[in-house]
Parts: C-alpha cells; structure tokens; sequence
C-alpha cells in the first residue's frame, strides 16, 4: 500500500474512474474541491473534461490561484490528463495558433492547442508502444490537445505519429490521451513510482 494520499480534483470531468485506477493501486486519495483539499495531499491527479469550465469553477472559490502555487513551488507533483494537460502548460492556444491564449496554470513549459484534432466525432483510438512502461497501451483520445513544443526540461516518454502524448516533468506526467479509460494501469502506476510512492 502506498504511503501517499493522491488528491484528484473533483470540481468537473472524469475524475471518477481515476478514483478506481488509485483505489486499484493500493492508495488512499482524497477528492480536491475546495482549497484546504491541498491540506494533507502529496500529489494532484487533473482529470480530463473541460478545461475553460474547470478553470471558471476554480477561480470562483480561490482553488485555481492555490493549485497554481503549489505547482510552481514544486511542492505538488501532478498528473494531469488530456485537460488537464492543458491547464498545466505555460502557453494555451483555442483550437489554432492565431486564436486568443487561455491562462492556465503556467507551470510546465510547453505549447499546446486545444481541440486539436477536430471535434467530438473525430475522437480515436489506437495502440501506443510506450517504452519500458507498456508495449502496447490501448489509448483514447478525446477532443484531445496537441503539445506543439515543450522545453528540453520535458522528457516524451510516447508519441502517437510525430506528436507526444506522454510527457514527464520533474515528478509531474501528463498525456494527451485518457489512461483512465484503458484497462491497464500501467500508466498511473509509472506517476506513482515517480512520485516515489513506495
Ligand atoms: N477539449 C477539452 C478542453 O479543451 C479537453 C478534452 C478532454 O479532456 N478529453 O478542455
């Protein structure tokens, strides 16, 4: 059993099923809604849904500008997924790169855009080969984000044709695809290694 208690931000989207994966792991979590939810948590799970809608819930009642702290004193390790990629990033685009910038929590350094692929009906599926994690890992993507570049401090752990979906910095990993919806946990287990939870 793992010795750290996981928060999972819980204000919108699919964090229900990352309560499963950590709950299949061994681990104790705790669902993040308001600020004194950081109290007592070590890591932060930032699910995948909408990441305009998440943002507006959290400024409302002062969990955005506390998260924000926390990540860029390097105090809370993350894992943040498809939105939640996105709200970590340091540079958001709205569909294209001419559209207006989205302020998001400003903390790993990479560029993406929004919806990227198209819109719901152009969501997929498709195996990656995810090196020294999982050979072949059923990924779903939905409405996904597309990491345009990233700075060198970024490790691409996969990548799905040239873009990368799986991206480590320092104890914090993000993908652009749900690893919560694929039957392994091969992927939320790697983030617990990271974040030293033995
Ligand atoms: N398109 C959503 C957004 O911009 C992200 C989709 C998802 O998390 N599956 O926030």
């Amino acid at each position: 059993m793992g010795n750290n208690r996981i928060g999972i931000l819980a204000v919108q989207g699919g964090f229900d099923l990352h309560v499963e994966c950590i709950q299949s792991l061994a681990c104790s979590h705790r669902l993040v809604r308001n600020p004194e939810d950081l109290n007592n948590i070590d890591a932060l799970i930032v699910p995948g849904g909408e990441s305009t809608t998440m943002q507006w819930i959290m400024k409302k009642n002062g969990l955005f500008p506390a998260i924000k702290t926390a990540l860029l004193n390097n105090s809370l390790p993350c894992f943040g997924t498809c939105a939640g990629l996105i709200l970590a990033a340091t540079t958001i685009y709205n569909d294209h790169e001419d559209s207006h910038n989205d302020e998001g929590f400003g903390y790993a350094p990479m560029c993406v855009t929004r919806n990227a692929y198209g819109t719901q009906v152009d969501s997929f599926e498709t195996d990656l080969n995810i090196p020294h994690i999982q050979e072949k890992f059923r990924a779903v993507f939905i409405r996904a984000p597309r990491v345009l570049s990233h700075g060198k401090e970024i490790k691409v752990l996969a990548r799905c044709e040239k873009d990368p979906v799986l991206l480590q910095y320092k104890r914090s990993l993000f993908t652009t695809f749900h690893p919560e919806l694929s039957n392994s946990l091969a992927v939320h287990k790697y983030w617990l290694d990271l974040i030293g939870n033995r």
